[in-house]
């Protein structure tokens, strides 16, 4: 990478915070999910600012333990009130449907449309986002403040959507570097109209591209826009054969709001992108957190599986999921939500560290992988507790055909079937015949006797087996 060229692009970097911002707005209105017309359009638009190639992968396509599925549009929704008013209309807010809901148009009794209702009690004026992909079924999300002056009475609903056969899509660019190792950065595209989780990542892999074409790296650089989880695991499944040459990965995801920069390391914790991104938010002068890897939050899932154990981490923001980001997968994810500053902040660290990686190209050597398994080997030799083996360590397994996972996504489910949920991804992701169940205790805080019980969920679904000595 050219350093004098680097600082123009970088010096920029204001002006680009405003082009990610223009480019959110067009992007924000559009109802996207993990299939359909709402993806293809993104990427359409993506592609006036790089030449993006789309891929199409067909409803049916098995995918390691998935299978791609039916493809879902919809087009419009709404309810007519007793009155003859129309509330919780898809036009106004296409977070007002279930995402991937099935068709319907009906009359309904106030008591039956309840149980497809879902609102946050706690933030009663924002709209959850809510998703169900993998079991069919049909709902509304609104305010909970709305949601308490509904009557009883009957209500005419409307869910005008398609669920048939057709394809997922997705969107990659790449460019050639000097070498044909590469870096790997990743976003999703799934999410409709919400803006830090994700289209600050989206924006930020369009500009990063945009501005990088122009370099000559040593380093290839592959952006990816899938949808999240199920893209993942379609893009690892279709490009197997080439995923040794990533050296070093990260999934962009909500870079836009006002929180500090958050590093997640890669499942090994020491590795070269590890110190790059460290080292980047050092230099930056800025407050920074690093958070140690765990196996949930976006597709580091897939990508740090423990069969493909890929050199990926995570750069955002706030934290997803926790108090200090409590706009996460509602309404209040907006573009009142987003600050310009934060977007150009993000958009200069992530630059940087591509430009650190590219510059120390040349000092690598294979020494850093030839310790990694030395540590590995000793680990193996010293540990003599009880190993279990996590038979489908390419990606996930699907859990929710196996009933041990909720159905309905983005929101919180319960407390118990989360801690259990958190349990079997440790296993899952840990188990790949280094660690034994003490290690996955230790690295995960949860006690060895709360792990049990996952342990035989696992083994009777035939996910894991106990490696005999
Ligand atoms: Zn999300």
């Amino acid at each position: 990478m050219n350093s004098i060229k680097f600082d123009v692009i970088k010096n920029k970097s204001k002006t680009i915070g405003n082009e990610m911002f223009q480019l959110m707005e067009e992007l924000f209105p559009i109802c996207r999910s993990i299939t359909g017309n709402g993806v293809r359009q993104t990427l359409k638009i993506i592609k006036k600012h790089i030449p993006l190639e789309i891929h199409e992968v067909p409803t049916g396509t098995n995918v390691f333990d998935w299978t791609i599925p039916k493809e879902w549009n919809i087009n419009d929704a709404y309810i007519i009130d007793p009155d003859g008013n129309k509330i919780v209309d898809f036009k106004e807010s296409n977070l007002h449907v279930l995402n991937y809901s099935i068709p319907i148009n009906q009359k309904i009794s106030f008591s039956d449309l309840k149980k497809h209702i879902h609102t946050i009690p706690e933030k009663p004026d924002l709209i959850p986002y809510v998703t169900s992909y993998y079991s069919e079924n049909w709902g509304f999300c609104m305010k909970h403040n709305e949601f308490m002056k509904l009557k009883e009475g009957d209500y005419q609903i409307l869910i005008d959507s398609e669920l048939n056969n057709g394809n997922l899509t997705y969107g990659e660019y790449y460019i050639r570097g000097k070498s044909e190792s590469e870096i790997l950065l990743t976003c999703y595209v799934c999410h409709p109209s919400m803006c830090n989780d994700n289209l600050s990542g989206v924006v930020l892999l369009t500009m990063l591209a945009k501005y990088l074409q122009t370099f000559k790296n040593n380093y290839s650089i592959r952006f990816l826009f899938i949808p999240e989880t199920i893209g993942a695991i379609a893009w690892l499944h279709i490009n197997e054969v080439n995923i040794s040459k990533i050296k070093h990965g990260l999934i962009a995801t909500c870079l836009g709001d006002s929180g500090s920069l958050t590093y997640k390391k890669t499942r090994d914790s020491n590795n070269e992108i590890d110190k790059a991104v460290v080292n980047v938010l050092k230099k930056s002068g800025k407050k920074f957190r690093i958070l140690d890897f765990f196996p949930w939050g976006s597709d580091e899932r897939q990508f740090c599986s423990p069969g493909f154990n890929l050199s990926v981490g995570s750069l955002f923001r706030s934290i997803y999921g926790t108090d200090e980001f409590p706009e996460y997968h509602t309404s209040g994810d907006n573009l009142n939500f987003m600050s310009i500053t934060s977007l150009a902040e993000s958009f200069s660290i992530y630059f940087s560290i591509l430009f650190e990686l590219d510059n120390n190209f040349y000092l690598q050597s294979d020494k850093s992988n030839l310790s990694k398994n030395l540590i590995k080997d000793s680990k193996k030799e010293t540990s003599k507790s009880t190993k279990y083996l996590n038979l489908n360590p390419k990606c996930e397994p699907q859990l929710g055909k196996r009933g041990i996972y909720h159905q309905i996504g983005g929101q919180e489910s319960t407390m118990k079937q989360r801690k259990m949920e958190f349990e079997i991804f440790w296993i899952l992701n840990l188990s790949d015949g280094n660690n034994s169940i003490q290690d996955i205790s230790r690295r995960s805080g949860i006690p060895l006797s709360d792990l049990q019980s996952s342990i035989k969920i696992l083994i009777n679904s035939k996910l894991l087996k106990k490696i005999e000595k």
